[in-house]
């Protein structure tokens, strides 16, 4: 077997990243009267997601902190709908950062698929998320017992597709590159990340999005990998 340590992503790999940002924010227009100043929640949550994607970009690139990300997000698109009160978009951006990693939100089938992984392989976590929150996230969803080390970009100090985040989970995890895959959802991230430090690749195209990328397998669905692995 080629393989001996596997390394996946969280968020919209194995995680339903979107489906718990989308049932926290449910709660938290309740609870912050957001319907009752007139604020649509769909469009809402659609600018927010651009919104976020977009700092986020920023983030990975270093020009903006972790705090105002969180804050920001909020801000602005609260701005949009009339709502100017930085305090506010605070308290409600601290809110969903407790409450969102608490949500039971994986993808079908991963933890069938993981169940069939763990006694073959050795299984890990790289993930660019916030350190406490995927903390919370891989607690509430039982995840811990099936992933031998978790490397987040706050611990390693670099993001995907930093060369240096994978090195420092190869060394967390005593794996070595070529025995090693990675499995995430996002192309340039993760997958291209991994394959310019010398790993395999399995890049996860639930969307089935178009792209030129050479990657070593891809799939359209989680149950895919007990093909391949
Ligand atoms: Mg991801």
């Amino acid at each position: 077997m080629k393989y001996k340590h596997i390394f996946i992503d969280l968020d919209r790999t194995i995680y339903d990243f979107d489906k718990s940002t989308h049932d926290t924010f449910l709660e938290l227009f309740d609870k912050f009267g957001l319907y009752d100043r007139g604020v649509p929640f769909e469009q809402f949550f659609e600018l927010y997601k651009k919104n976020n994607v977009d700092l986020w970009d920023q983030y990975r690139e270093g020009k903006i902190a972790k705090k105002f990300l969180n804050v920001q997000r909020f801000d602005i698109t609260l701005k949009k709908f009339g709502i100017n009160d930085r305090a506010f978009a605070g308290r409600f951006a601290s809110d969903y950062l407790i409450n969102s990693p608490l949500k039971k939100s994986l993808f079908p089938n991963v933890i069938e698929v993981l169940e069939y992984l763990k006694p073959k392989y050795t299984l890990h976590i790289i993930t660019n998320g916030f350190e406490e929150v995927q903390v919370s996230k891989l607690e509430a969803n039982d995840l811990n017992k099936y992933f031998t080390t978790v490397t987040t970009s706050e611990e390693a100090k670099a993001k995907k597709p930093k060369r240096r985040i994978f090195e420092y989970a190869f060394k967390k995890a005593d794996a070595k590159v070529e025995e090693s895959l990675m499995i995430g959802d996002d192309l340039e991230v993760d997958i291209l990340g991994a394959l310019a430090v010398g790993m395999d690749g399995v890049y996860c195209n639930y969307d089935n999005i178009p792209h030129n990328g050479e990657v070593t397998f891809e799939i359209k669905e989680m149950l895919e990998l007990k093909n391949i692995l």
